[in-house]
């Protein structure tokens, strides 16, 4: 019984500190509903890392607006159903839905089925994301694992890997290519 005791407590303890971070809902941040959804078929077995090569943002309400203005980037000129990503990462140290767990994603042509796409918000050519943003991101993986949404045996990948692009840019690119699983 005592055993037990100990075993519910340590395994809360570990869900508690491996928990997800904050994510900002698409309502909280103001989304456009989507054109269409292709449902994605999870656990998938890739994350793949971006960065939105855009401008870097600190706060919930800047970094709303740079999800907005990306949103309507992907639906009105690419001509996409929805945001491509399946989520975006703040260096206010929140992370921002896209198109989710379930949604199959437009960040990756060829590997959009068997991934989820993580987009750092920002240009990160020299220099890196805040500590905010890089915990935020890396706790993201471990909550798509602890969900069930990404194989416990993932691979890491940049977007330069898969496709012909700087993509997440070379600053970036050498700090993830540091994290647990990564393979070029
Ligand atoms: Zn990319």
């Amino acid at each position: 019984m005592l055993l037990l005791t100990r075993v519910v407590l340590l395994s809360a303890l570990c869900a508690a500190a491996l928990g997800c971070p904050r994510i900002i809902s698409r309502s909280q941040w103001g989304a456009r509903p989507p054109r269409g959804r292709v449902p994605l078929r999870t656990p998938v077995h890739y994350v793949i890392i971006h960065h939105t090569a855009g401008n870097r943002c600190y706060t919930q309400a800047s970094c709303s607006q740079q999800v907005r203005g990306i949103q309507n980037y992907h639906m009105n000129t690419q001509r996409w159903p929805d945001i491509g990503y399946n989520f975006l990462i703040g260096e206010d140290g929140n992370v921002y839905e896209g198109r989710g767990w379930s949604t199959v994603g437009a960040h990756a042509k060829n590997w959009n089925s068997k991934s989820l796409g993580f987009s750092f918000l920002g240009t990160f050519t020299n220099g890196v994301p805040n500590t905010a943003a890089l915990n935020a991101a890396r706790s993201l993986i471990q909550c798509a694992v602890n969900r069930g949404f990404l194989s416990r045996t993932y691979t890491l990948k940049g977007h330069r890997n898969v496709n012909p692009t700087s993509c997440p840019g070379n600053a970036l690119y050498r700090v993830i290519s540091r994290w647990p699983r990564f393979k070029p």
